[in-house]
């Protein structure tokens, strides 16, 4: 990995990660963007900019926050992937499991949730949850390895056999991770966090939205600072 940019280990496994590899613009292309209007361009900030920002982040006027871009490099389970691209305004590329079968690394949490009994979509989080037969977080966890163990090997075992990385892959669990780079504007990056930190949406997801909202804050302090503070995020 490459360590030039900050990577937050979002499910603090030592293998997920999130990092900012690329942006272009700031606060003051915010506002440019919405200024042009009367013709007017700056360099720097100054108070009236900021209050500006504040103004467009609460009446969520969007379009002066497209102008400024983000890329990402993402290592998140397969099943974190699917979700996130449904979100079509980003523009992504992922590593290919028909090119290499290197560095395969599979999402095995200490901690399980329960399911929710009035809502479909929803887990409880619950420190003392004790699974039918007895089973804690820890015995998931060995259940869940050994499961994962063995669709590797029998991955392994096919392209042994010859068979095509393409096919192979089929029989590998959806705990695996991939990595992806992502890039999208400051508006449609919004909108994803907004859905995605929601307490519907699942766990493992907000941690990647809440991430992301960390690493732009750099780039863009005043529309962040506006966006906590209208957001209840
Ligand atoms: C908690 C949660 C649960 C979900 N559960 C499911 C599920 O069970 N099954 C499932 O299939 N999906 C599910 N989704 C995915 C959801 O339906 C959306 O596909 C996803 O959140 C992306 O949202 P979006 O379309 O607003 O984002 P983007 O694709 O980034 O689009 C941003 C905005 O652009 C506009 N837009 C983009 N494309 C079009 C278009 N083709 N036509 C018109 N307007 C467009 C819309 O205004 C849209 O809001 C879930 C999402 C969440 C957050």
């Amino acid at each position: 990995m490459n360590e030039q940019f900050e990577a937050i280990d979002v499910l603090k496994d030592g293998k997920s990660f999130v990092r900012l590899i690329n942006s272009m613009g700031s606060d003051v292309d915010i506002v440019n963007g919405a200024r042009v209007s009367f013709g007017k361009r700056k360099e720097t900030m100054d108070k009236n900019d900021k209050v500006l920002i504040d103004y467009l982040v609460e009446h969520r006027h969007t379009s002066p926050l497209e102008h400024v871009s983000f890329t990402f490099h993402i290592k998140c389970p397969l099943f974190v992937t699917r979700q996130w691209h449904r979100h079509r305004t980003w523009s992504y590329n992922e590593i290919s499991r028909r090119y290499t079968s290197i560095n395969m690394e599979f999402y095995i949490p200490e901690k399980y949730r329960r399911q929710a009994k009035d809502n479909r979509q929803a887990s409880i989080d619950d420190d003392s949850v004790i699974f039918q037969n007895g089973r804690d977080g820890k015995t998931v966890a060995e259940a869940i390895k050994n499961h994962t163990d063995s669709a590797y090997k029998f991955y392994e075992d096919l392209i042994e056999m010859g068979v095509a990385r393409e096919q192979a892959r089929m029989v590998l669990p959806q705990n695996m991770y991939t990595e992806m780079y992502a890039s999208v504007d400051l508006h449609n990056l919004l909108h994803f966090i907004e859905l995605r930190v929601h307490e519907g949406a699942q766990w493992e997801i907000q941690q990647y939205a809440k991430a992301l909202l960390d690493l732009v804050e750099p780039a863009v302090p005043e529309a962040i600072k506006a966006v906590r503070k209208y957001r209840n995020w």
